[in-house]
């Protein structure tokens, strides 16, 4: 995160706390990481890091819900106060390895978002390709993330091959989304109901073509607290910052007035 966002991020977070505390609605955040590994990397969230995020959500008072669950509450006006739900991309294996035993030892729930054409321990993603290899880059391998999910963790489609899903033809769109979620379904033996867009690339298009895939939400990067009214098929979420003391801010909605900076990098194809 780009320090002059870190300082207006905190000096915000009082006033997005209070006005929180008075508009008294019951809203669901969605936060995300990829890595938690001692390895560097942009991806990367030290463990250490990690371990003060979970201290720094129960010091919030989070209640941290599995995803699906925390849906049908929105949906039901059942939600709690301060509802977060938990979230990873990409498939790391160090999410299985590392983050979930440190998640159960909590009781909180996360999805993790596999790329289903990349499981795999020897497998790579495009941008991990050109880096030094090391353990931190490793992909879930099938086998784990069966193993995973019958330990409890839930699991969720992150596409076939990881696309910017906007540019994508219609046929194309629909192979990324329903052949995920059949094969990940096929290999857990269970429903897979939740996409994340890759790199959170979205448009109306894309929104459609994931109902009609049959998953019940879909995750974007777009910042910003969740409510009844907002789109199940584009449901907000943040990355949580490598500094713990910057999940606060996101927590009380430091973040959401940048918004539109969410909205203009959406326009922009990224590769
Ligand atoms: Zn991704």
């Amino acid at each position: 995160m780009r320090p002059e966002v870190r300082v207006l991020g905190r000096a915000l977070s009082p006033f997005t706390a209070a006005a929180r505390r008075l508009r008294r609605d019951c809203g669901l955040t969605l936060i995300g990481w990829h890595r938690v590994d001692d390895h560097c990397g942009d991806l990367s969230t030290p463990v250490s890091a990690f371990r003060h995020h979970l201290d720094e959500l129960e010091a919030w008072g989070a209640r941290v819900l599995a995803l699906d669950e925390a849906v049908a509450r929105l949906d039901a006006g059942t939600l709690p106060d301060r509802a977060v739900a938990l979230t990873f991309d990409d498939g790391y294996a160090s999410v299985v390895e590392v983050a979930w035993p440190l998640l159960k030892e909590r009781g909180f729930p996360a999805t993790l978002y596999a790329v289903s054409g990349y499981l795999g321990a020897d497998r790579r993603l495009p941008w991990d390709l050109g880096q030094p290899d090391h353990d931190g880059l490793r992909l879930v391998s099938a086998d784990e993330l069966v193993a995973a999910a019958h330990d409890g963790l839930d699991i969720g489609s992150h596409t076939v091959s990881h696309p910017w899903l906007p540019r994508l033809g219609t046929r194309e769109l629909r192979r990324e989304l329903v052949e995920s979620r059949t094969a990940l379904e096929d290999l857990l033996g269970r429903p897979v109901t939740s996409v994340a867009y890759p790199t959170g690339g979205w448009d109306p298009g894309v929104r459609r073509a994931a109902q009609e895939a049959g998953y019940v939400t879909g995750i974007t990067v777009d910042r910003g607290l969740n409510t009844a009214r907002t789109p199940k098929h584009s449901l907000r979420r943040a990355f949580v910052p490598h500094d713990p003391r910057d999940l606060r801010p996101l927590l009380d909605g430091g973040y959401t007035v940048l918004r539109p900076l969410d909205t203009m990098r959406r326009q922009e194809t990224p590769w």
